[in-house]
């Protein structure tokens, strides 16, 4: 059956990312459930797992289609046993039809986490669906939604081989085409990568093969020590930026995360394109300046998936229809412009305070 739209939803997972992919048909029933990345370092907070065994409980044959895990990282991954254990409970089948990785450094327990997923395969070193100039490869297409690999297991990963080997995946559907992008915890060293990829194409009659960005999700969660180990991070950052076009960025953080994440100087390098027409929302992030977290109201296409520094949550979704159409829920808070659809709102108790780079 054809797809009517996709949700493409960051889920709220703290310090963490895990984001979920509905292909729904004109009765918003879902019809393909895709997760990409799925994991958390603050485990007792979040419960993003709720969020999918709701999905499953909808669906007519309930399974994940497709699991993608960007990296080798915990934080890409750990919330998986919660949701097979809540899956369990339910009573339902756990199935997961196919699962793709990536990363490059894969230690002794991540590599034993990787046994509770059926039919895992590996993606290729060096990989990028845009590697001929004019032809796009798709990783898989599922109701005519497809599903790219802009990067994955690159070799000039830097002294940052975990975060810098992880997948990029694109997801494309619609005509006219929109698309959007989900980073893992790439760094500059893939950006720099994936800006060679891009650069003929630019350079050629095709021009960008990916346009029209209706998400992009920020990498790495906006943390600042990843991107700016290259000496000309900010030019490079750019030209990334410029080839993709987001007109929304959205990251996942936490509320008061001790990792910091998101900075600001990270949100506002991939903001030059977002749109500044959306309804008045908050977003956080982490203010290199005063090294202070702070809560704004704000109406540019910046989200994050804490809205609040009460702990105030949202799971931000992005959706694009069969015609181009797109729309996107807003994370509001009480109080603020009333956003509608949630997927699942709610506050935390706050993580500790302090600043330490990583995750
Ligand atoms: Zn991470």
């Amino acid at each position: 059956m054809p797809a009517d739209h996709v949700d493409v939803i960051a889920l709220h997972c703290d310090q963490g990312m895990a984001t979920m992919v509905k292909i729904c048909d004109a009765a918003d029933r879902v019809l393909h459930l895709i997760l990409i990345d799925f994991g958390s370092t603050c485990t007792s907070r979040c419960a993003p797992e709720d969020v999918v065994l709701g999905v499953l409980k909808t669906m007519a044959h309930p399974k994940i289609d497709v699991l993608i895990v960007s990296h080798q990282d915990k934080d890409h991954w750990s919330k998986l046993p919660a949701l097979y254990q809540k899956v369990h409970d339910a009573g339902l089948t756990w199935q997961i039809d196919y699962t793709y990785y990536g990363g490059k450094d894969w230690g002794t327990s991540a590599t034993k986490a990787q046994l509770t997923w059926p039919n895992a395969i590996p993606l290729q070193d060096d990989y990028s669906s845009y590697s001929t100039v004019g032809v796009k490869q798709p990783l898989f297409s599922l109701a005519g939604v497809t599903f790219y690999v802009l990067s994955a297991n690159i070799s000039d990963a830097g002294t940052n081989v975990k975060n810098g080997t992880s997948a990029v995946i694109v997801i494309e559907y619609g005509n006219p085409l929109r698309t959007a992008i989900l980073t893992g915890d790439a760094t500059i060293d893939t950006l720099v990568w994936i800006n060679n990829k891009l650069e003929p194409w630019q350079k050629s009659p095709y021009g960008s093969p990916i346009t029209n960005c209706w998400m992009l999700e920020v990498p790495h969660h906006g943390a600042l020590a990843t991107l700016t180990t290259n000496a000309d991070w900010s030019a490079k950052t750019t030209t990334f930026v410029n080839y993709v076009t987001p007109l929304n960025i959205v990251a996942s953080a936490g509320a008061h995360s001790q990792y910091s994440h998101p900075h600001k100087i990270v949100l506002d390098h991939f903001s030059t394109h977002v749109r500044g027409n959306a309804p008045l929302h908050y977003h956080v992030y982490f203010d290199d300046a005063s090294t202070r977290w702070v809560e704004e109201q704000c109406q540019k296409g910046v989200f994050t998936t804490v809205l609040r520094l009460d702990g105030t949550f949202l799971d931000q979704r992005f959706t694009i229809y069969h015609d181009g159409r797109v729309t996107f829920h807003i994370g509001t808070a009480p109080g603020a412009v009333p956003g509608t659809g949630r997927e699942s709102f709610g506050a935390l108790p706050l993580c500790s305070r302090g600043r330490v780079e990583n995750g």
